[in-house]
């Protein structure tokens, strides 16, 4: 509570005017949808706000209210407060030395490993989603959630959750989206633009990542390794690669799900998915990466093989330890 207090003193102040709202490489529903309500509400405060992403917004999030005024910070001016949000750490913004580009620096997160960067950090690891957070910090500043934060902070916990069905789906959050639909938002509508927007090449990525589908003897991990070859050949944007994972995951008996994606040339985003009993954001944290129980990521410079054997073999020390 103290910290709630703490940003909220900060965001209040006289003495801070400009803003800079940042989330991660990559943008998740969560990155772009709490960065989005953050700023929206900076806006209403009379602030001067800006958002920013390093990196492509999938399109599928770009129905969002405020996505297009996402700008992409180079690091080269100065703000009274940045505040980060949904960053395990300050190399996922993609943005060099941006500890320096401000006077305060708030650190708004959700994973286990966060590592504390900022001067003032509200870590919380049993909610959702940062968009969770957002909420419980919105309303302890009474600010009045417009249909257009709703919205936003909507789609946050919808994604992070997998539409409610994720572990991380607390009772808080099924009463925050309640709260949030009261405020005129229509869930098909948002289901609708996130997932049911396809388009034929994503489903022959599909069809392409079952058929290399592959299960260790025990059948209790599996995965899919896509090689840069494969996918060049098909007109696939970011947002068709999210939820393929889950395919590995949901066969019984499975614990462990990975999906291994050459995105370069030699570099590799690996996802990992967890059932119910191993730890794979420990897993992922001594990978280089990060995240959660049950859903982590890491990126790793290679040839695809060896990193599948590699990422394998760390994850069997785990199972059968
Ligand atoms: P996804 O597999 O959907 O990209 O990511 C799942 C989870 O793992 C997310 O919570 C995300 O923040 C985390 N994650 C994915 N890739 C990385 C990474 O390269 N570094 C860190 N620290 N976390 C990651
Ligand atoms: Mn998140």
């Amino acid at each position: 509570m103290i910290i709630i207090k703490k940003i909220i003193e900060v965001i209040n102040s006289e003495n801070n005017n400009s803003f800079l709202v940042v989330s991660h490489t990559s943008p998740d529903g969560d990155a772009v949808g709490s960065s989005l309500a953050l700023y929206h509400s900076l806006k209403k405060l009379g602030k001067k706000a800006e958002v920013s992403i390093n990196d492509e917004i999938p399109t599928n999030l770009l129905f969002l209210p405020g996505a297009k005024n996402i700008i992409k910070f180079n690091g080269e001016r100065f703000f009274d407060v940045i505040i980060v949000v949904d960053c395990s750490d300050l190399r996922r913004v993609g943005i060099k030395n941006i500890q320096d580009c401000c006077k305060i620096l708030i650190n708004i997160d959700h994973h286990q490993n966060n590592e504390n960067f900022g001067d003032v950090n509200y870590v919380k690891t049993n909610v959702s989603s940062v968009g969770e957070i957002i909420y419980v910090l919105l309303d302890s500043m009474e600010i009045d959630i417009s249909k257009n934060i709703a919205l936003n902070l909507y789609t946050a916990i919808l994604t992070d959750t997998g539409s409610f069905r994720y572990s991380n789906t607390y009772p808080s959050t099924h009463k925050i989206a309640s709260e949030l639909l009261d405020r005129g938002i229509n869930p098909d509508e948002v289901y609708r633009e996130i997932y049911e927007k396809k388009s034929l090449e994503s489903l022959k990525l599909l069809s392409l990542a079952l058929k290399l589908l592959k299960v260790n003897k025990d059948k209790n991990i599996a995965w899919v390794s896509l090689k840069n070859e494969d996918i060049k050949q098909l007109k696939v944007e970011e947002k068709d690669f999210e939820g393929l994972v889950n395919y590995p995951r949901i066969i019984d008996g499975v614990e462990v799900a990975v999906l291994f994606r050459e995105k370069e040339n030699n570099l590799i985003k690996v996802s990992l998915r967890s059932n119910s009993r191993l730890d794979v954001g420990e897993i992922a944290y001594n990978l280089g990466g990060g995240g959660h129980k049950r859903a982590s990521g890491c990126e790793l410079s290679g040839n695809i093989q060896e990193i599948e054997k590699l990422v394998l073999n760390e994850i069997e020390k785990y199972m059968y330890k």
